[in-house]
């Protein structure tokens, strides 16, 4: 039986090994004291559970992925199923989700800006073509035309990737947000109903035990080949084995940031660190806000696009993903903020209440409603397309892999992936690199 050892905890590390499990001998190296990930739920002391990686939900365009998810979470009938029922809270109102489709929700003269803009890039693109956009402002701007872009998509996409989108590259994006006809666009700044894309319209979350009751579900079958609490602090080739921490295995899956992989690597290639040092992420700080009262708003999430409303990018009415997440009669709201990852260490708990009192501040939380205030930050949230990012990705890989080791996951390849895309990923890579 070969020795797999498989970098890293979170679904993507535990996709793996779940698939591996009963043909190889394998061993999950966990950091952190809990698999999960970004996954990841605890308790507060007042019992409200807190899912530290922002609010995720379980939704696909696969389904035979989609059933997979399932299936690893025991069941459908372990979930709640959801309507999807969100809003861009901006102008002190609740716009419907997508922007494009709610603009009859908006004051005159934005939607005015946003109409004119949207019909001028149409009429651009049907003059000269839809030609290669050369960055994500560039792709925002010919896309959406300039008023969506200025009071929503530039101010949003400004605060979630603290980047300038002129740096950042188009090719994640473009096929990732589907282009609403002329039509709807029109009928929605005239106050007419129109549906808008149907991704996403449904989703699925854990009926109790926040995300990570997915996570232990998944993990159950091969629990006892976890070790928790055991980073992986050196990397190394002896001949066709791998060493890691010293210890001998035939092959490597490895889901730990593929910048982190190239640090721990020993005789790495200066030009291979180069690249790995020029792969560049963004951490993520939650803020959980119990309340007491048993109902919020009837909405799944609300995007806070405008740089007035303060740092956060999304607040969550978390309860409404299932009532078990508070203690009885009490609710909750899961605030994100998106931080450099240089900023990720300095987060005060001044810095804490700030984003509170914003939410206070633009009457999406009422202050006597508090009863508890939590609060995390993930390191590695998000990863940063800059224009050189695919290239320097490419490039790691391309150097260090062979037969014996595999890079999968969000950051262990690199790739801009959600729960399925990763589980997909994981579960192509085996079928094919495990015959
Ligand atoms: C705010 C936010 C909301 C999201 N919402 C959704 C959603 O609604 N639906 C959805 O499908 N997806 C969502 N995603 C994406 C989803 O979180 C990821 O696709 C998925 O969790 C990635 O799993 P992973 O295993 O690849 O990476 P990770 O979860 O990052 O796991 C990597 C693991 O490696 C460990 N590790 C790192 N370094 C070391 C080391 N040296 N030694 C040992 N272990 C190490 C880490 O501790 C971690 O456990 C969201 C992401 C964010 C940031």
């Amino acid at each position: 039986m070969k020795s797999v050892a498989i970098l890293g905890g979170g679904v993507a590390g535990l996709t793996a090994a779940r698939m591996l499990h009963q043909r190889c001998a394998i061993s999950v190296f966990e950091a952190n004291d809990t698999i999960g990930g970004l996954c990841r739920t605890r308790q507060t002391p007042e019992g409200f559970l807190f899912d530290i990686g922002g609010g995720h939900i379980f939704h696909s365009i696969y389904p035979e992925i989609l059933n997979i998810m399932l299936e690893y979470a025991g069941g459908a009938d372990n979930l709640l199923q959801h309507k999807r029922n969100t809003r861009i809270f901006m102008y002190d109102r609740f716009i419907q989700y997508p922007f494009e489709n709610g603009l009859g929700d908006l004051p005159p003269g934005v939607r005015y800006d946003c109409l004119m803009g949207y019909i001028n890039a149409w009429i651009e693109r049907e003059k000269n073509g839809e030609s290669d956009y050369n960055s994500f402002y560039d792709f925002i701007m010919r896309r959406f035309g300039s008023g969506i872009a200025d009071h929503f998509m530039l101010p949003y996409n400004r605060k979630i990737w603290c980047t300038d989108p002129r740096n950042m590259s188009v090719d994640w994006i473009k096929n990732r947000v589907p282009q609403a006809p002329l039509e709807d666009v029109v009928k929605s700044a005239l106050g007419m109903n129109t549906e808008g894309y149907k991704h996403q319209s449904t989703f699925y979350y854990p009926r109790k035990g926040g995300i990570q009751f997915f996570i232990n579900a998944l993990a159950e079958p091969f629990k006892d080949s976890i070790r928790t609490s055991t980073p992986v602090v050196s990397i190394a080739k002896d001949g066709k084995s791998w060493l890691i921490n010293g210890e001998k295995f035939d092959r490597v899956v490895s889901t730990i940031p593929l910048d982190v992989f190239c640090t721990l690597y020993e005789g790495v290639p200066k030009s291979v660190l180069r690249c790995a040092n020029d792969l560049s992420h963004i951490s993520l700080l939650t803020v959980l806000v119990g309340l007491k009262i048993p109902e919020t708003e009837p909405y799944s999430w609300l995007y806070l696009p405008q740089e007035e409303q303060g740092e956060a990018n999304r607040l969550t009415y978390f309860t409404n993903y299932s009532a078990q997440l508070a203690p009885k009669g009490f609710s909750s709201v899961l605030v994100e903020a998106t931080l450099s990852a240089d900023d990720a260490n300095s987060v005060t708990r001044q810095r804490v209440d700030t984003i509170v009192s914003d939410m206070i501040r633009i009457g999406l939380v009422k202050c006597s409603d508090i009863i508890m205030i939590d609060w995390d930050i993930v390191p590695y949230a998000y990863l940063v397309h800059d224009h050189a990012m695919t290239r320097n990705r490419d490039m790691i890989i391309q150097s260090l892999g062979d037969e014996s080791i595999d890079f999968v996951g969000r950051f262990g390849s690199f790739r801009y992936y959600n729960m399925d895309q990763v589980i997909k990923q994981v579960r192509e890579t085996i079928n094919t690199r495990y015959i």
